[in-house]
């Protein structure tokens, strides 16, 4: 299933699963904290996306196999809201479930109002806005031939003020990258703007494209949480909730996994419900097949994905 993938649980969604309409990493932004690697596509390049229909079908399919779900989540392997049918994609899972349609975006497009339209057929859209002043915004985010970051809160402010559903803006800090007291006056100046439901503070957890992306301190991030006002809060790991999966599933599901995100032993043991004595043999395989790889960061060992060195699991 290449459009869809989980349920796997979300700090901020629940059980999510996730619908991923974009090839892999399909971005206008190019951000130093990414997950997903650099950014390869240029400007003027066509990706080729997947026909709605494809994508619509395989979310049914996903929908009718019995998971407890708690929102069905646009997102993936790139910008949403770059999808040229976000609207008929949005309104097609609507139509075939009631649990809530939330969409992943980096915010920068919504200046747009095709992109706006679209999104506001959703329940929940989670926007992301790291900085509020050209520079710092532009060296962490690094879309090619820059961008106006008062443009940016503009197709915010006026997004919010159209969409009636939940708009739950991110706000990822970098350690000596927009922590700075002046940084955060300007975000909270820009925030109070936007008038977001909920304020998300998160940092660089996973590894990120740039080692030297770092994480910003747990008490420090409390008290920027509190400067931002009540609607914020720190992004806590999620409980430990599991949904079992057969053995059998186990190596295509940790691949699908670590495709789209970077995980730990502990991210695959609670994803999968599985023990570590069913999933650590799994992920050696697939280690010592080249399937995946690993890499320290932070002190925690990540299982990636490297494309460039897919190959069959036997
Ligand atoms: S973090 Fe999101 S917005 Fe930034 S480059 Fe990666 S996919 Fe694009």
């Amino acid at each position: 299933m290449p459009y869809v993938y989980g349920p796997v649980h979300s700090r901020r969604l629940g059980f999510s699963l996730g619908v991923d309409p974009v090839p892999p990493k399909t971005c206008n932004l190019n951000c130093v904290y990414c997950q997903l690697g650099p950014t390869s596509l240029s400007r003027g390049t066509s990706p080729a996306y997947p026909p709605v229909s494809a994508v619509l079908h395989e979310t049914r399919k996903a929908l009718t196999s019995g998971s407890t779900v708690d929102h069905v989540t646009v997102s993936g392997s790139g910008e949403p809201t770059l999808y040229p049918d976000l609207g008929p994609l949005i309104r097609g899972i609507k139509a075939m479930t009631s649990t809530p349609v939330a969409v992943m975006t980096n915010g920068t497009l919504l200046l747009s109002r095709d992109v706006r339209e679209a999104l506001c057929q959703a329940d929940a859209v989670l926007p992301s806005l790291d900085a509020a002043d050209n520079p710092t915004f532009n060296r962490i985010t690094r879309p090619p031939g820059g961008l106006d970051v008062r443009d940016v809160i503009a197709g915010l402010v006026v997004f919010r003020r159209q969409f009636c559903g939940q708009f739950w803006l991110e706000v990822l800090l970098i350690h000596g990258l927009n922590d700075t007291s002046e940084q955060l006056c300007r975000l909270k100046a820009a925030i109070d703007t936007i008038k977001p439901d909920r304020i998300h503070l998160n940092t660089v957890v996973r590894p990120p494209v740039s080692d030297w992306a770092l994480p910003v301190p747990s008490d420090r991030m409390a008290a920027i949480a509190s400067y931002f006002g009540p609607q914020c809060e720190v992004i806590a790991d999620p409980p430990r909730k599991v949904q079992g999966v057969a053995l059998g599933e186990m190596p295509e599901l940790i691949i699908q996994a670590v495709k789209r995100r970077p995980m730990t032993m502990q991210d695959l043991t609670e994803l999968l419900g599985a023990m570590l004595a069913q999933v650590s043999p799994c992920v050696t395989r697939l280690l010592g097949a080249g399937v995946i790889q690993s890499r320290l960061y932070q002190g925690r060992r990540y299982y990636i994905f490297d494309s460039e060195s897919e190959r069959e699991v036997t």
